[in-house]
């Protein structure tokens, strides 16, 4: 994507936390590009799928993105969420964050690779379960893994969203795929008109069905609820 090239960015939004992954807690601001080559059942962030909706929103080059974060008070992270950002080369604005001393971790699916990966200090891949009703694309995973340099291997990990029994056990595999030398980090799902009472629950639901694996094999595996979603439910832009 060359400098005058625009995407369609449905939110830019900080300082708030890292909800989710090995950055959780961590303050940073959020970049929501739309597009997105999946369409999952319980997608949280259908306004940066949906074309009919991330189209009505504004279009902005590499370099108005990074303005619009300078214009933010700084923080020590941006994280590039989607949607998926690795439909597009975003190279100028991994180049541009770090201009402006920011640190910049990816979220992305694993379905996509672009050189750009390299350039990142925190890569969440985020395969999706069975409940998702998207079709795994194993290889195209294993291939951005091979892909990465050792400093950029160091700092990414596994983020799979969990709603199911099979999800954890699809989770374990993804896990195993890689020998455990990825941290995986099961983000417990919330549907739509649920409340945190609910994935409180279901995320002890969650620990109840990991009771069942060998918890030698599995010791670099953390659960979580979303912390976004206990704070501040679905709602845009926190
Ligand atoms: S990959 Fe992420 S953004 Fe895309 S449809 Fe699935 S949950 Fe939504």
């Amino acid at each position: 994507m060359d400098a005058g090239s625009k995407v369609y960015v449905p939110e830019i939004f900080g300082p708030t936390i890292q909800g989710e992954g090995a950055l959780v807690g961590k303050q940073c601001h959020f970049i929501r590009i739309g597009g997105c080559d999946y369409n999952c059942s319980w997608c949280d962030s259908m306004h940066a799928v949906d074309s009919r909706e991330f189209t009505r929103c504004e279009q902005l080059t590499q370099h108005e993105i990074v303005a619009r974060v300078r214009a933010l008070p700084f923080v020590p992270w941006v994280v590039l969420s989607g949607g998926n950002p690795a439909l597009f080369d975003f190279r100028i604005l991994v180049d541009e964050l770090h201009d402006a001393h920011f640190n910049v971790q990816l979220e992305t699916q694993g379905s996509r690779w672009q050189n750009w990966f390299n350039d990142l200090d925190a890569l969440a891949l985020s395969p999706k379960p069975p409940s998702s009703r998207m079709r795994f694309n194993e290889n195209a995973l294993v291939g951005i893994v091979k892909s990465l340099r050792p400093q950029v291997f160091e700092h990414t990990f596994l983020k799979v969203p969990v709603l199911t029994a099979p999800d954890l056990e699809f989770a374990l595999d993804v896990h195993d795929t890689f020998s455990g030398e990825l941290p995986l980090y099961v983000s417990v799902v919330a549907l739509p008109n649920e409340t945190p009472v609910d994935v409180l629950k279901r995320t002890a639901q969650v620990v109840e069905w990991f009771k069942e694996y060998d918890s030698r094999t599995y010791q670099d595996v953390r659960i979580f609820p979303q912390q976004h979603f206990l704070l501040w439910g679905h709602a845009r832009g926190r």
